[in-house]
């Protein structure tokens, strides 16, 4: 797509209008796996490139070399396709898309551009060699620490001259090249934050953007690239927001066009913190892993700072791109709320058909008899009869076992104490299970739907002056081993009238037993 087709809307602020052509990026470094911050980073951009027509293009930022990996690339990739997010330009793309006017979209395969760009801000004097070692550098920072003062590089190395220069590379020193800031004040008007003004003096002094062994860093290739790639707007968190004075004032000195830029609150966690490791969970991974659904992790991302200025919250990804402005995202850190997350994981379950809900609960099947927590694989057709108990008990995919495990394996793990609901003792619950079975055991074979099962149990909690609900509660714990269960009718008759009968029986045993050894209540 291409600015000027689909939803582009010249009236709102943040669209293209007559503007370039919109052109957004992901860009994340293969150091770990897709962590939800950049999850919904690459949402937003994506939303917004839906929205305004333009371009969504991923780029690796790979040139750490210690600690970028194949597999965090792969699960980078990987999670990305899962929530939808599909990328117009960019790796793993066929021929042109990958290859083509703007690529490579690695930066590994993007060195030569680098040098050569770097070589020219040498030759323009905007940049220069810098001979300090590490040790010395370091010596500099504890100096001002000392005195409390904020790290800056001294620009010892800022006017060599030839004679130096020989002198240090006599010695064996290799240089890093640093990108000169020149004095004043950066000023930029981001669309979430609104204008924002920071002096060149809190840079911390002339900046490295080629380290000594010629490994081109961060800022740099970052610019190099949003301006090769003709960005037209930087969407990214606000942990970066102290980085765009630098990567304006490279902008500018290679001569190139500033994007605009839009700083996403920070995603925080509960306790109000920069959401982390090890207060939060942070990889996408593992909430595929306990059984979020695309659909649910996309709506709920979307709302991480975003609102559609109205009450609508449950959104489909082309609705939301339909909705989607920069207008309407919060400066205000967005708390992550893992209750809002699962509630809205579980309006999106209940969402699926029954067919695509047996699909995707699949692989939750296979780990629970993987983890022999079930005896068999029930077949599809099985399992769609059981789809409209358990469709909407199902927060996650992940807690299917808990829901069905009861059906699928012979022995359930009875504990005595739970067969006796609250108000009972254990001779009321004894005698209840021993009236249950009696009241069971005379609906015939032929017979046993829920109806015929509910109305003569409820009848026999009138007759003997018991709650329906402990009753049931005692029931329903004999023939599945928990207090909470799709409908005990329907759970019933799933599992068929021999096994009821049967885990009737075993639990009257047990409970008989226990009664025996700890003596009567
Ligand atoms: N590689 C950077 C990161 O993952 C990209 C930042 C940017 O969008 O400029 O944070």
């Amino acid at each position: 797509m291409r600015a000027g087709s689909g939803l582009a809307n010249p009236g709102v602020a943040d669209s293209p209008g007559d503007g370039p052509a919109v052109r957004v990026r992901i860009a994340p470094s293969p150091t770990g796996p897709l962590h939800i911050g950049t999850a919904r980073t690459a949402l937003f951009n994506y939303l917004f490139a839906r929205r305004t027509g333009g371009t969504f293009i991923l780029r690796l930022e790979d040139t750490d070399l210690e600690r970028s990996t194949p597999a965090y690339e792969k699960d980078i990739l990987e999670g990305l396709r899962w929530l939808g997010l599909g990328w117009d330009e960019g790796p793993g793309l066929p021929g042109e898309l990958d290859r083509g006017p703007y690529g490579p979209y690695r930066q590994m395969e993007r060195l030569a551009r680098y040098a050569s760009i770097s070589a020219g801000l040498l030759a323009d004097d905007k940049a220069y060699y810098c001979y300090c070692t590490a040790a010395e550098l370091d010596a500099e920072r504890k100096r001002l620490e000392a005195a409390r003062l904020a790290p800056r590089y001294s620009g010892r190395c800022a006017h060599l001259s030839a004679a130096e220069r020989a002198a240090f590379e006599a010695e064996g020193r290799r240089p890093a090249i640093r990108f000169r800031i020149e004095p004043g004040s950066v000023v930029f008007d981001d669309l979430v934050r609104g204008r924002v003004q920071i002096d060149a003096s809190a840079l911390g002094g002339d900046l490295v953007i080629v380290r000594a062994g010629g490994t081109p860093l961060y800022h740099f290739c970052v610019v190099v690239d949003d301006a090769a790639m003709k960005i037209s707007h930087v969407i990214r968190g606000e942990d970066h927001l102290s980085n765009t004075p630098k990567h304006i004032l490279l902008f500018r000195a290679l001569g190139e066009a500033e994007p605009r830029f839009a700083h996403l609150p920070l995603i925080l966690n509960p306790d109000r913190t920069k959401m982390s490791k090890r207060k939060s969970q942070t990889a996408v991974d593992d909430y595929i892993g306990e059984g979020f659904i695309r659909e649910g992790m996309v709506n709920y991302l979307a709302l991480l700072g975003w609102s559609t200025g109205s009450e609508e919250e449950i959104l489909g990804i082309d609705e939301i791109a339909a909705r989607f402005s920069l207008e309407h995202i919060q400066k205000g850190g967005a708390v992550f709320d893992r209750e809002r997350l699962e509630w809205l994981n579980g309006q999106w379950i209940r969402r699926l058909s029954p067919t695509e809900l047996v699909d995707r609960l699949r692989p939750f099947l296979q780990e629970e008899a993987d983890g022999a927590r079930i005896d068999r694989l029930p077949a599809d057709s099985e399992l769609e009869l059981l789809m409209p108990l358990v469709q909407e008990r199902l927060p996650v995919l992940g807690a299917i076992g808990d829901l069905v495990d009861f059906l699928f394996s012979e022995h359930i793990d009875l504990d005595p104490a739970q067969l006796v609901p609250k108000r009972w003792d254990r001779a009321t619950a004894l005698d209840g299970l021993g009236y249950a079975r009696v009241t069971i055991g005379e609906v015939a074979q032929a017979d046993f739907e829920p109806d015929q099962l509910e109305a003569p149990l409820r009848a026999l909690a009138e007759a003997r002056g018991w709650k329906a609900g402990d009753l049931f509660m005692t029931i329903r714990v004999a023939v599945t081993g928990r207090t909470a269960t799709p409908p005990l009718f329907q759970t019933l008759v799933a599992l068929g009238r021999e096994r009821v009968l049967g885990r009737l029986d075993s639990a009257i045993v047990l409970l008989a037993a226990g009664a025996r050894e700890g003596g009567q209540e």
